[in-house]
């Protein structure tokens, strides 16, 4: 079957799109037509992922920017920049960029529980504002924003105070945004990803794995691209009548 092409024409821009969920994004966005902003603090993991889509996907113009979600000057900068190259401000923007920095309740440092706040939760803030003042001041009243969650975030996960609650938080502001904003035609949706195999967890001890496998419905960690999936799906017209919403993308986690 011919993959879907929802999103000709269309301008992506992805944080975190170096590694991981963020990459796997870029690439389902350019195969269905999206000219994709990769944005990452990580400049060269960045350039990896621009190499892969000019190699497959060539039709559309991608680029690679540097930026650091945390700080609202270098979103500022980011914003500017693709408005610049591209004339228009990204009509979909994935806030994929996050951070973790495990410890226990008990003896977590104040500076690790800020700095995952300031990434997963600021990061994501500024973002979504940058962009959706961008698309109200040009005018543009279709938007896709999509928020990344995580499902930590609903349920709690030992080891990561600070982790849980900026993705809690992330599922907040995106319900605020999609209350703001549905007067401008953009949408606002967050993702909750289960355990997804990615340099995020690829360091997660046997003890852990072997307590969070048998919670798993499907029996096995998700692929980042499975989670591109979803965030396509969200990008795209498909979801016209969706805003508000969070979507689990965690194979049957903890329901049972
Ligand atoms: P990853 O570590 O592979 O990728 C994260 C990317 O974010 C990296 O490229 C990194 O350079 C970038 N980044 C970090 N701080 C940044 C900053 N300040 N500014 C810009 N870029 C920054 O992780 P991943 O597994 O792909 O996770 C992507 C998102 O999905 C994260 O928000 C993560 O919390 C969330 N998530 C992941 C899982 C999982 O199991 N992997 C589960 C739930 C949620």
């Amino acid at each position: 079957m011919a993959a879907p092409c929802r999103l000709i024409s269309r301008l992506a821009v992805v944080s975190g799109g170096g590694s991981g969920i963020g990459r796997a994004v870029c690439q389902r966005f350019a195969s269905e037509g999206a000219s994709v902003v990769v944005a990452d603090r990580n400049e060269e993991s960045a350039h990896k992922t621009l190499e892969l889509l000019s190699r497959n996907y060539r039709g559309q113009e991608h680029v690679a920017l540097e930026v650091d979600v945390s700080l609202k000057e270098s979103v500022g900068r980011l914003v500017n920049a693709i408005q610049s190259h591209y004339f228009q401000p990204p009509s979909i923007c994935v806030s994929a960029a996050g951070i973790t920095q495990d410890e226990f309740l008990l003896k977590m440092e104040e500076e690790d529980f800020d700095r995952v706040i300031q990434v997963n939760l600021k990061g994501t803030f500024l973002l979504t504002q940058a962009v959706s003042s961008a698309l109200v001041a040009a005018g543009i009243s279709k938007g896709s924003i999509i928020t990344v969650g995580s499902i930590v975030g609903k349920v709690g996960n030992v080891g990561q105070i600070n982790y849980s609650a900026s993705k809690a938080g992330v599922e907040g502001l995106t319900r605020t945004a999609a209350k703001e904003l549905s007067k401008y035609g953009i949408r606002c949706n967050c993702i909750l990803p289960g355990f997804i195999a990615s340099p995020m967890t690829e360091n997660l001890p046997e003890k852990v794995m072997s307590k969070v496998s048998p919670l798993i419905l499907m029996g096995r960690m998700g692929k980042p691209a499975e989670v591109a999936d979803v965030c396509a799906f969200l990008a795209s017209d498909d979801s016209q009548y969706i805003t508000g919403v969070s979507i689990e993308v965690a194979g049957g986690l903890f329901i049972g």
